[in-house]
């Protein structure tokens, strides 16, 4: 570990052109500052921009074959720095130790399956109305793009990215949470081993508000590509309109888990709470309402308080179910929405506080908060909290329970607990979301799966899976003559 990191831009390491750094904090520990990150400004976003457009034309006449072995090799060299990584990602972000482990593993499985997507046809031959043309289709890349990812997801994220659009010709400017930057480095010091030439793939750390504008309305750039929050998506996307770019979101969400009286109970309880309360709530597709038929609200809602009373808060690198919330700041803001759902009247089961015992005093840790009596039209019920806060709603039946899973601004995970296939099949109709699951929780989707939400948690492009070619290709149309 060292004290300071730099940008990595055109294949070397450099200092922000202004020379401002700011730290990076443990938010289990707030005594511990990981290290100084660049604190970018608009002339290192050009400086970024720049070294990916100068890279562009080469980097896009490469055979996609050449291409995906660079993300393979990228793959090895993350495999083989696995904990190291993992363990980086942990001290910044808060998640626990195996959680990070398993969203590193998932950015190797990532590059692995992107590099395998270079193999694949990428376009048709279409017959032409004259018999002597030859007709065809070919994707060809959408350009420089810039990838503006959240802090929750700090490996996983800016690689479903960047894999993509590398493997499909595109060369790459990541700006990563200021919040989680070492693990942005890391991805960097990754592909630097893997020997990608300069200026493909750089690293554009510190807050996006001082580089956003450059980001999103550069002439050089072409695609944008951001998660995170629905404020800064929609003014990202308003730049992005106004200069002509193409552009994704992958915004917030308010994720309920529909439960049955027909449901295996162990089951429903223990995938709702893992829902709610693994990597402390800050996940966009964490379960953040259940809603509980009346028939087996007592019983559901009665098991739910006892197993989330035994679940252990703590730092990642301890056994406990659930570490911090991000920053000073999140945690204050999760206390609020506890504070005003008990002023809407909600009724607080369990948790409600931030511990204060021991080691916890130090870290920005919020118990595990349960709030019974919830109705559909509360904000704890409406808004997103991020943190560990599970709202719970009663609902007559199945069209009662979609009716509240639906009312609501946001569209991106559901789940249904139910040993009905009629249910199933009736949620997964009427569900008005990207990701539905039934007998699973609402957090997790796999790699070759396309991800993403309906209504306000997108905008309505899907990341991962073959559908990513969609947002970082364009379609080029052929058709070939014989001369004379
Ligand atoms: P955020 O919007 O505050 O920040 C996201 C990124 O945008 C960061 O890199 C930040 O520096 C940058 N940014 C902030 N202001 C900017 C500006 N004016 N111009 C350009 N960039 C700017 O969000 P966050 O707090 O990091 O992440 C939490 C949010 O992300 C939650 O709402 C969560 O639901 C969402 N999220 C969504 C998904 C998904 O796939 N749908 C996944 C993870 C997180």
């Amino acid at each position: 570990m060292r004290d300071r990191y730099e940008n990595f831009i055109d294949g070397k390491w450099v200092a922000p052109i202004k020379g401002e750094y700011i730290p990076n904090i443990n938010p289990a520990n707030h005594n511990d500052t990981i290290a100084q990150f660049p604190n970018s400004t608009a002339e290192d976003a050009v400086s970024a921009v720049s070294a990916a457009a100068k890279a562009l034309p080469a980097w896009a006449a490469l055979s996609s074959h050449v291409r995906g072995e660079y993300l393979r090799k990228a793959a090895d060299v993350l495999a083989s720095r696995l904990d190291e990584i993992a363990t980086g990602l942990m001290r910044e972000e808060g998640k626990s130790l195996p959680e990070a482990k398993g969203e590193t593993m998932r950015g190797i499985t990532l590059l692995r399956y992107f590099a395998g997507q270079c193999m694949l046809p990428d376009g048709d031959v279409i017959p032409s109305a004259s018999a002597s043309t030859f007709l065809y289709t070919k994707r060809v890349p959408l350009g420089v793009c810039s990838l503006i990812t959240p802090w929750n997801f700090p490996i996983a994220i800016p690689i479903w990215k960047a894999a993509p659009a590398l493997a499909f010709g595109n060369t790459v400017v990541l700006k990563p949470s200021e919040l989680s930057p070492l693990t942005a480095i890391h991805i960097a010091e990754c592909f630097e081993a893997a020997g990608l030439p300069a200026g493909v793939f750089n690293v554009l750390c510190g807050e996006g508000v001082r580089v956003g504008e450059v980001l999103a309305t550069s002439p050089d750039v072409t695609g944008l590509s951001f998660t995170g929050s629905v404020r800064t998506g929609k003014h990202l996307a308003s730049q992005a309109v106004a200069h002509g770019k193409k552009y994704q979101l992958e915004l917030g969400g308010k994720n309920a888990a529909i439960v049955l009286p027909d449901c295996n109970l162990d089951q429903a309880v223990t995938l709702t709470l893992q829902g709610a309360f693994k990597s402390a709530g800050e996940k966009c597709t964490a379960t953040s309402r259940v809603i509980v038929h009346k028939d087996i609200y007592d019983t559901f809602v009665t098991a739910l308080v006892q197993k989330t009373l035994t679940l252990k808060v703590g730092a990642g690198d301890t056994d406990a179910y659930l570490g911090p919330v991000i920053s000073a700041q999140s945690r204050d803001r999760v206390l609020r929405y506890i504070q005003l759902a008990q002023d809407e009247g909600a009724t607080l089961l369990c948790g409600g506080d931030a511990p204060t015992e021991g080691n916890l005093a130090n870290g920005f840790y919020v118990n595990p908060t349960l709030f019974g009596n919830v109705t559909p039209e509360m904000r704890i019920a409406q808004e997103e909290v991020f943190g560990p806060v599970l709202a719970i709603l009663r609902a007559e039946d199945l069209e009662d329970a979609l009716t509240i899973l639906n009312g609501v601004e946001f569209g991106l995970s559901a789940s249904l607990f139910s040993k009905s296939l009629d249910s199933a099949m009736v949620f997964a109709d009427r569900a008005n979301a990207g990701l539905v699951r039934v007998n699973g929780e609402t957090a997790g989707v796999e790699p070759q799966a396309p991800f993403g939400g309906m209504k306000g948690s997108s905008s309505y492009s899907r990341e991962q899976g073959l559908i990513a070619r969609d947002f970082f290709t364009q379609v080029k149309t052929v058709s070939i003559d014989r001369a004379g």
